[in-house]
């Protein structure tokens, strides 16, 4: 059974798995394997969450979200805090997709305690993922902030760029938030104009990932060389270049992420490319 989307209040001594979030880290329990504590509410664990609320069922098991305002000073016995980002691949996937849930509902729950219009606090809405304040009405949701993240492809090369941000010598691919009122098509374009100066075409759609650090959702796209020399803007890009298949490459970001199975998919797509030339070369394929 897969996961089960649910909201709303929890019971203090309601039992499941619990998501434990300080940040965008979360409470594990020692393995092997590497898994998030299963049991009766927070004060079985001995936390006490700043905030908690269901998040669905796994498998039918209840599963739940507590926001901690800081690191527990004692952690229950076997577990610690680890980042989300760390966990990939360590715990296992139908547990690390709730987890990416978690942490995104619990950096909203916390930033929401308040109503944004009149200031007063604000409960959970029953019916729906939301927050009603309970003076004037009105409803928040989680924000979702949704971003473009585009692999830019000319011949053999890829266009790799390298952001202030980034780790000593890592080069990704370029991506950028979607402003108010703009498609993600031109906000495609309109990154890849700004960062680099360059026009592209043969725009398409990827894949997308959840990216909570802290609400983003990415939108992944291919795209190919058009026109224009690469002039990087030096505040969002401080080097980029065109990086060929056959390598030598920079160092890349993790395989969680989507930049990373863009950039495989470009390696993939030439590779393939290679051998059905040296095939034709060789008048296996017509
Ligand atoms: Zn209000």
């Amino acid at each position: 059974m897969p996961f089960v989307s649910g909201w709303g209040p929890v019971a203090a001594e309601a039992a499941g798995w619990w998501f434990f979030c300080q940040g965008t880290q979360l409470l594990v329990a020692d393995g092997p394997p590497v898994t998030v504590p299963r049991g009766a509410g927070p004060a079985a664990f001995g936390l006490a969450p700043q905030s908690m609320q269901q998040l669905g069922t796994l498998d039918g098991v209840p599963c739940f979200v507590g926001a901690l305002a800081a690191p527990p000073e004692v952690p229950p016995p076997g577990c610690c805090l680890v980042g989300l980002r760390e966990l990939f691949g360590v715990l296992p996937d139908p547990l690390y997709a709730v987890a990416t849930r978690a942490v995104h509902v619990a950096h909203w729950d916390l930033a929401s305690r308040y109503c944004g219009r009149c200031g007063e606090p604000t409960a959970l809405a029953v019916d729906e993922r939301a927050k009603q304040c309970p003076a004037c009405g009105q409803r928040s949701y989680p924000q979702i902030a949704p971003a473009v993240i585009v692999a830019v492809r000319r011949g053999d090369r890829i266009l790799l760029a390298r952001s202030p941000r980034f780790a000593p010598g890592m080069f990704s691919v370029l991506a950028g938030f979607v402003e108010p009122g703009e498609t993600l098509e031109q906000c495609v374009h309109r990154e890849i104009r700004e960062e680099v100066g360059i026009e592209i075409g043969n725009l398409r759609y990827f894949g997308s990932q959840p990216w909570p650090f802290p609400n983003s959702l990415m939108l992944g796209f291919t795209a190919e060389y058009v026109a224009g020399e690469i002039m990087v803007d030096r505040v969002e890009v401080l080097e980029a270049d065109w990086f060929p298949a056959a390598g030598p490459l920079p160092i890349l970001p993790g395989k969680l992420s989507i930049a990373r199975a863009l950039i495989d998919n470009f390696l993939a797509e030439v590779i393939h490319e290679g051998t059905r030339r040296k095939r034709r070369s060789r008048g296996v394929l017509g």
